[in-house]
């Protein structure tokens, strides 16, 4: 692990930064279906899920220095290294290898996006630190190239380039959009924990080991969610949301099973852990109902805290010199 110069805490870029920077605005995702198939020879397991953006951002800024260095800001920023370790950093390095420059760059984050969340906070700050570098180096690297340096980073990082709704198989970073009628109105319960990602795809091992399933099932394909997404029915889809993490999940930490079961008392259509948790998304059936139920799950006290988001939108744009909403 090699040190960068790092800043947790100091104030970030101005909201309208000068000709010499790029700000990247990247959405988090949930994902709809999850399911895990065996592990590679690669050591990841293979996938199936059905990723969609969501209207919780992280920023991230890139300027013209003499040294990489990066400086986080937000929510949870104590918990994000600050070394080549950070992806956004690692994103910076893969970039400038492939134009052939220095990787000198002040990277600045700014985190909306929960970490350790399963909402693939760091795969977010990737994809942008990729479109930020491009940008403002003008390198102009054609979509192939950027989705090629993405999916090195993290299965989650080519599809918050793209975002909106997708496929995704392999590891997760082969992406195929889907059709995805009408928004989805989320509310989404942040935990006062993390959830190390490798951790629970051991406790998923572990319990799949101790009871492993029929020989002759397979793991449930995504057509429920394919086609509820097709006809724009938020019922449907509430019934078609499946993680196969979600077991494991609970198992390292018993007290989501009480932000679901709360989620459905209150009137969500459905709900669902993302990811490899510990957020708990509740599909709401309405704008309204989502307002609702955000702000009586809230009274609860069963998470730390709660937020709306809606599905899908973009993946990392630039917004330099445009005022990102928080
Ligand atoms: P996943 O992509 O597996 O769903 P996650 O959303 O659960 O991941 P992240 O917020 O991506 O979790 O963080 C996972 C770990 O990645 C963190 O504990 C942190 O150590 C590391 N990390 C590296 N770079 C970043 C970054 N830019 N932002 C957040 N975490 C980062």
């Amino acid at each position: 692990m090699r040190a960068l110069s790092g800043n947790r805490g100091a104030p970030l870029r101005p909201r309208f930064p000068g000709p010499g920077s790029v700000t990247v605005r990247v959405p988090a995702k949930v994902n709809l279906h999850l399911s895990v198939g065996d592990v590679r020879k690669d050591g990841y397991h293979e996938l199936v899920t059905v990723y969609q953006a969501v209207s919780l951002y992280d920023e991230v800024t890139v300027e013209a220095a003499d040294r990489l260095s990066v400086s986080v800001v937000g929510d949870g920023a104590g918990e994000v290294p600050l070394d080549d370790e950070n992806l956004a950093a690692r994103a910076v390095v893969a970039a400038a290898a492939v134009v052939g420059r220095e990787p000198h760059l002040k990277v600045s984050i700014r985190k909306g996006i929960p970490v350790a969340g399963g909402m693939a906070g760091g795969s977010a700050d990737a994809a942008a630190a990729l479109v930020a570098a491009d940008s403002l180096w003008g390198s102009s690297l054609d979509r192939t190239t950027l989705e090629g340096l993405a999916a090195g980073l993290g299965s989650d990082v080519a599809f918050l380039l793209a975002g909106g709704t997708a496929l995704g198989t392999g590891r997760g970073e082969v992406i195929s959009p889907v059709l995805a009628v009408g928004d989805y109105h989320w509310v989404l319960a942040l935990a006062d924990f993390g959830l190390s990602t490798p951790a629970v795809y051991a406790e998923y091992d572990r319990l799949r080991a101790a009871a492993p399933a029929p020989a002759t099932a397979e793991s449930p394909a995504p057509d429920g969610v394919l086609a509820a997404l097709r006809a724009g029915d938020v019922v449907a889809l509430s019934m078609a949301l499946a993680n196969d993490l979600q077991p494991a999940a609970l198992s390292l930490r018993p007290q989501l099973a009480r932000v679901l079961d709360a989620g459905r008392e209150l009137g969500a259509v459905g709900g669902v852990v993302s990811g490899s948790g510990p957020t708990v998304a509740l599909l709401a059936r309405s704008s309204a109902e989502s307002v609702r139920i955000a702000s009586a799950l809230a009274g609860l006290g069963v998470c730390r805290t709660v937020r709306r988001a809606t599905g899908p939108v973009t993946g990392a744009r630039v917004v330099t010199g445009e005022s990102a909403p928080a």
